[in-house]
């Protein structure tokens, strides 16, 4: 999975298309942060609507595309290692991070990496063990408390730490950790990579969002404990630079060949953010407002990357229009380029999309909206709001970084192009949808759910917009939830209350029936012409699930309240006239006759 997911990354567009006829290869190919997960090359469209001011009742057009059935991906066991790690277990829970810092060097030559990473920590609770994790491949050299060497006993990348004396709840404790070794090439986006450039310079990068950071640092991976900031000390040889996540504080000559490379983060941050960039970079520079824009790219890429990276300015514009400020401004916001597609690393953006609009060349929703726009720089740098500054406690609930930044997506188009690109594009996603799993997998086992949480996720939300029905709260909704639940660590079960809290609507069927089932709701439809009516209600897999929907005339649309029990409307149109409003809603519809004739609706159904 992993070596053909680098292939096909390493050589870009052309192949991407074809490689990608089965559901297979296009699970294996799922790209980073992901960013979008990789299919089938689309059809161009056959028409552009025009570009026209639309009232949000106007139906946009989506290219149909054929894609092979999709199956669900075959269930495995967790492992002892997804056990240990994937639990939120007693070594884990009884501290909170305060803070790491970790001071490394990186031999390129050699290929290995040896320092320390200096974790500071408060205890919850009494007790005389802790877990952090390291990938077993590296070598722990020492684990040290002030100057007592401490004990440890490695069992599938945990390290169980032990204390000669208890630690006490409520006390701050720092330990170093020092490790050293050669850290796996691996999986979907790479792990630590010791590559070179186009010009055979050494070019050195990591991105473990699936495969975890220990794979190159000592950390508690997982992601519902994030430390309140942390600093990089990364030495690399002479002549090359270290671009990692936070503030620039400044470089120094050792003396012996290398150069350190500081940096320090302001804020919590994930583990898998955390990222080591080394080559041969050049820096420019910008500003929007207070906040500082630094871009490294090879000499090669300045002029192209000079007039591609202007989009980051419109990027955070959009954003902050309807979530508020950058989350990062201390550390400032940084595209750095590597040769994988790129990686939302916090405040310090990976990028490789070529320089090109759309995603690695193509249009990536096959609508005709996609190529306006650099796909990784709107995409990853979404992910500051919704995966860096909210985050979710498991890997489980990942379409609240997913579902959120490809919803993003859809926002800053209409931002940027007006709504009906926005609806059009929002709509070519249908394409990219499985509906063979639910969303959300199952929490506690480092478990990656599947790719649905994109695009199914993008499209929920946009369905709760027209469940809402009032935009100016839409957006409230939006900016509020945002504001609330950022530089937080959350469960879907917060963002469903949040939304049940502030709308006073019952949303949780809605969000359970498109997160935690496999198929989407389906309206029955079922026509008596000669009584002029039709009877409808919800086919769902939640027993109370209800949700309004806009049914009639694109023109003239009404608003019926479906629940799971027939009911009965006066229409004059015909089952051929009478449609839909699937554009707004991500939703089936079944005008076949033998449907919808369920029992009625009890009295104040
Ligand atoms: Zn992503």
């Amino acid at each position: 999975m992993a070596n053909l997911g680098k292939m096909l990354r390493a050589v870009g567009a052309v192949i991407f298309g074809v490689a990608l006829a089965s559901s297979a290869l296009a699970q294996s190919t799922s790209p980073p942060s992901g960013s979008a997960p990789a299919q089938q090359q689309s059809t161009p469209p056959t028409q552009q609507a025009p570009a026209t001011a639309a009232a949000p009742q106007q139906q946009a057009t989506a290219t149909p595309r054929k894609r092979p059935p999709a199956t669900p991906r075959p269930h495995t066991e967790p492992t002892r290692e997804d056990l240990i790690l994937g639990s939120y277990g007693p070594y884990r829970s009884n501290n909170k991070l305060v803070s790491y810092a970790l001071d490394l060097r990186v031999d390129p030559d050699k290929q290995v990496i040896a320092g320390k990473n200096t974790v500071t920590f408060r205890m919850l609770q009494d007790g005389a063990r802790i877990q952090i994790d390291l990938h077993p491949q590296l070598n722990i050299d020492k684990i040290l408390l002030g100057t007592t060497e401490l004990k440890y006993t490695r069992d599938s990348g945990a390290v169980f730490i032990d204390f000669p004396e208890t630690l006490k709840s409520g006390e701050t404790y720092a330990i170093d950790f020092h490790y050293s070794g050669h850290p796996l090439t691996a999986a979907r986006f790479g792990g630590f990579t010791f590559g070179k450039d186009p010009q055979g310079r050494p070019w050195i990068y990591t991105a473990d969002e699936d495969i975890g950071a220990s794979v190159w640092w000592p950390n508690k991976q997982q992601w519902r404990d994030e430390p309140e900031g942390m600093t990089l000390h990364i030495a690399v040889p002479n002549g090359l630079m270290d671009v990692s996540n936070g503030k620039f504080m400044g470089s120094k000559d050792l003396g012996d060949g290398y150069t350190r490379w500081d940096w320090q983060v302001h804020y919590p941050i994930n583990n898998y953010d955390v990222a080591l960039n080394i080559g041969k970079y050049e820096h420019f520079s910008d500003q929007l407002g207070d906040l500082s824009l630094d871009f490294y790219v090879l000499p090669e890429d300045l002029d192209k990357a000079k007039k591609q990276f202007a989009q980051a300015k419109g990027m955070i514009q959009a954003y902050n229009h309807y979530f508020g400020e950058y989350p990062f401004e201390k550390d400032g916001y940084k595209l750095v380029e590597v040769p994988y597609s790129g990686m939302e690393h916090q405040s310090a953006v990976s990028y490789g999309n070529h320089f090109k609009n759309g995603y690695l060349e193509h249009d990536w929703t096959g609508v005709g909206v996609s190529l306006k726009f650099d796909f990784i720089i709107i995409h990853e740098s979404g992910h500051e709001w919704f995966g860096n500054s909210i985050t979710a406690n498991d890997r489980a609930d990942m379409w609240i970084h997913e579902g959120w930044t490809t919803y993003l997506e859809c926002l800053y188009v209409e931002y940027t192009f007006g709504y009906d690109d926005a609806l059009k594009y929002t709509n070519g996603y249908k394409s990219h949808v499985d509906n063979v799993e639910p969303i959300i997998a199952e929490r506690g086992i480092n478990a990656t759910p599947p790719q649905d949480m994109y695009f199914k996720g993008a499209l929920m939300l946009n369905t709760l917009r027209y469940v809402i029905n009032d935009d100016k709260k839409w957006w409230a909704l939006l900016h509020d939830l945002y504001q609330h639940f950022k530089y937080k660590n959350i469960d879907t079960e917060d963002v469903v209350k949040y939304f049940n809290d502030n709308t006073g609507m019952f949303l949780t069927p809605i969000f359970d029936q498109y997160l935690r089932h496999t198929a989407i709701p389906t309206l029955e439809l079922k026509f008596n012409d000669a009584d002029g009516t039709v009877e409808y209600r919800w086919k769902a897999d939640v027993p109370d699930f209800a949700m309004p929907i806009r049914v009639g005339t694109k023109d003239k649309w009404e608003i019926i309240h479906p629940t799971t029990y027939s009911q009965v409307m006066k229409t004059p149109l015909k089952k051929n006239q009478f449609d839909v409003a699937t554009d707004l809603y991500y939703v089936n519809v079944d005008k076949s006759d033998g449907v919808a004739t369920g029992p009625l609706a009890p009295p104040n159904q």
